[in-house]
């Protein structure tokens, strides 16, 4: 058969249609999607010794002849044992294989085959339990380095390797080199096709590591230089140049004191918006660091010169909230403020849209709809995103050309979960980066304690001292009803049963609201209202109020089944308190006693700096929880991890940078193939790069 890198893997031996099913499930259709797709591990199958002196605890590979005929034992339905001698010059071993029939007629006394596995027991007779057999003619399973690769039902490893192996070997040659030769000189990286054979058939796992760092290499840089051209794109796109706005006088309407973080974000935004290109800026502040008045400064800048901005929050509450403040803030200084919520009434949206339309309207504060409700803005200038990871590539590229006579918009993305700097230079790699790592003065960090179960009591007593010094409580429960989670488990705590029980058993005398995802817009936002005022003293809810809701007066923040957060969701929950002047706390329950489960959370009573954080639950759960459902646009990574290879993607970064500062739009003839590459890794977001 001759091999091509398009040849369909229902070509091969033994690859039926039903198994091109299968694989075509992972990813596998060619064989170059085959030669990309790279073992998860590798079993090292090279260490060979005889019977006799065979360590215990690690599996060698032992040569040795079939002593006698095996034989087979049905012990019961469901359980067969094959059982061989074997012999080598130095001893004898007993081999038992479990539900493996077929081993039976592999064997041949006489012969002589490799046998892979532990041996057991001492001395000149030992035992061996299901090794792995090595006949002569066969492909080599034993005395090598073993790739692993991720499987799905009905597609062995074996398979996968046979098949892998073919590829390999017929086809390797015929990757072609996409990095630039002075890329490759400059970097030290090992060619396209050596680091494809080494990946799949490692000769040693040194020489795995450089083939490894080659492919992570490759595909940060890619991925770099696909985002570093977006970048250069919209740099090169006309903005509306704006007259600055004099942070002083914004300063002159707020009743304290910026801190200097604030002011510096505001210069960087202020220099933005009068460079005269559309400004991309990401503000990363920890919760409670003041993102409001930055955008509300922005948003302030950008009327003085007679643009709309459109602020848009991932949730109804979080809209109603900012409007209050914003809308207290500037009104005074002659902006005009509008809220677009899902709860207006048909009338009051249709007269809103009139306003906005007819320029009446400055700021407008709504969930991410307000773009695509089909609202007119004749004079966008500024498009403001409020804790939004979810605020992606795609919408930003959709935004650019939503401005006046073909300029784009200004776009502030505001984010409050603290993004690991590594993270964000992928995440966020077309924008610029501004960080406000202070906190106002005066703010108490959290005081924050760990407890189980048997301290629920002396928790209850505490939230009755709290409230009964007028401060508010915050319960948050992982589930809104029962039945959520680990049927094995302990059924986790859930919001709306929660609620009624502490209201009726426990604090009868106090107000106990209940708020959660699945209530309507309007009882949701009348629960929350109502915390705002002071009318109830503890609300249970689930995590809605995660993101950025503001109650100064809530002192307590109690989390259940704590151990179903994750770190940042934790430090977002934790910085609902502690907003007002007096000493807050967060008190985590547990009913999960795992080591590890503990001293994650205990790390996290041991810091406020959500950053630190950040990086402590990307190193301990991967990046999903930042990449996650979010819908960032960017693509998957295959080999790369974003914990792991930080320094590799500075270094891919650096290298994208350099490429694209002599060749920015990639059109000479040798990037070509680097242009392609990046193509086809955003092909989702293909309209970004045509
Ligand atoms: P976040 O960055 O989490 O969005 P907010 O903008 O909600 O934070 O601000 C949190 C609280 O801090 C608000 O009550 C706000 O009025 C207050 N605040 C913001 N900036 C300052 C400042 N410079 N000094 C004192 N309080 C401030
Ligand atoms: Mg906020």
């Amino acid at each position: 058969m001759v091999l091509d890198l398009h040849t369909p893997l229902t070509d091969f031996p033994g690859v039926g249609p039903a198994r091109g099913k299968k694989l075509a499930k992972l990813g596998l259709t060619d064989v170059e999607s085959l030669l990309t797709y790279y073992p998860r591990d590798y079993e090292d199958r090279r260490r060979s010794s005889a019977i006799r002196s065979a360590p215990e605890d690690v599996p060698v590979c032992v040569r040795a002849m079939v002593a006698a005929a095996p034989r087979l034992n049905r012990i019961r339905r469901g359980l067969e044992l094959v059982k061989a001698r074997v012999v080598d010059a130095t001893g004898t071993a007993d081999v038992t294989w479990f539900n493996q029939s077929w081993m039976k007629d592999a064997l041949r006394p006489g012969e002589e085959y490799v046998f892979f596995g532990r041996l057991e027991g001492q001395g000149g007779r030992r035992r061996m339990t299901n090794p792995v057999l090595q006949r002569p003619g066969d492909e080599a399973v034993t005395g090598c380095i073993l790739p692993v690769y991720p499987l799905t039902a009905g597609i062995t490893n074996h398979l996968m390797v046979r098949l892998a192996r073919q590829a390999v070997e017929a086809c390797a040659e015929r990757l072609p080199e996409t990095l630039p030769q002075p890329v490759r000189r400059e970097h030290r990286l090992a060619a396209a096709e050596w680091a494809c054979r080494q990946a799949h058939f490692p000769d040693s796992f040194e020489t795995l590591a450089v083939a490894r760092r080659r492919l992570v290499f490759e595909e940060l840089f890619y991925l770099s230089a696909g985002l570093a051209l977006l970048r250069g794109r919209r740099t090169a796109r006309k903005g509306w140049r704006m007259e600055p706005a004099p942070v002083d006088g914004y300063q002159r309407l707020l009743p304290y004191p910026l801190t200097g973080a604030q002011r510096q974000v505001m210069e960087d935004i202020s220099g933005d918006m009068a460079g005269g290109r559309p400004m991309n800026r990401l503000v990363q502040g920890d919760v409670g660091s003041g993102k409001t008045a930055v955008a509300g400064y922005a948003a302030w800048m950008c009327a003085q010169n007679g643009g709309q901005t459109a602020l848009m929050v991932p949730t109804e509450l979080l809209a109603e909230q900012h409007f209050r403040s914003l809308s207290a803030l500037l009104e005074p200084a002659g902006v005009r403020v509008g809220l677009l919520t899902g709860s207006l009434r048909p009338a009051e949206k249709k007269e809103l849209h009139r306003a906005i339309a007819a320029g009446e309207v400055d700021l407008v504060i709504g969930t991410h709809a307000l773009l695509s409700q089909g609202v007119r803005f004749p004079r966008l200038g500024l498009v403001v995103a409020d804790e939004q990871h979810r605020f992606g590539v795609e919408q930003r590229a959709l935004l650019a050309g939503k401005g006046e006579a073909g300029e784009s918009p200004h776009i502030l993305v505001m984010s409050a979960t603290p993004i690991p700097r590594t993270l964000a230079l992928i995440v966020y790699g077309d924008l610029d980066v501004s960080v406000i790592r202070e906190l106002p003065p005066g703010r108490r960090p959290v005081a924050t304690y760990l407890i189980g179960e048997d301290k629920r009591q002396r928790m209850y007593n505490f939230i009755r001292k709290l409230t009964g010094e007028g401060r508010q409580v915050y319960i948050v429960c992982p589930a809104v009803e029962e039945g959520a989670g680990d049927p094995l488990g302990p059924p986790l705590k859930a919001a709306t049963a929660y609620a009624g029980e502490l209201q009726r058993d426990v604090f009868p005398d106090l107000t106990v609201g209940c708020v959660h995802g699945r209530m309507k817009p309007r009882d949701k936002e009348a629960v929350m209202s109502a915390f705002a005022r002071g009318e109830l003293q503890v609300l249970v809810s689930t995590t809605v109020v995660e993101v950025g809701v503001d109650v100064p007066n809530a002192a307590l923040m109690v989390v259940e089944d704590a151990d179903r957060f994750g770190l940042s969701q934790l430090h977002q929950l934790r910085g609902r308190v502690g907003r007002g002047s007096w000493q807050s706390y967060c008190v985590l329950l547990t009913r999960n006693t795992g080591p590890e489960t503990l001293s994650r959370l205990r790390a996290f009573t041991a810091t406020t700096d959500g950053f630190r954080i950040a990086e402590e639950d990307l190193r301990l759960r991967g990046p999903g929880d930042f990449f996650g459902q979010r819908q960032h646009g960017l693509p998957q990574l295959k080999v790369a991890s974003l914990a792991e290879d930080v320094e590799l993607l500075r270094e891919a970064q650096d290298a994208a940078r350099a490429l694209l500062a002599v060749d920015p739009e990639l059109t000479r003839p040798e990037h070509r193939p680097v242009l392609e590459r990046i193509r086809a890794l955003f092909a989702e977001e293909a309209d970004a790069f045509n």
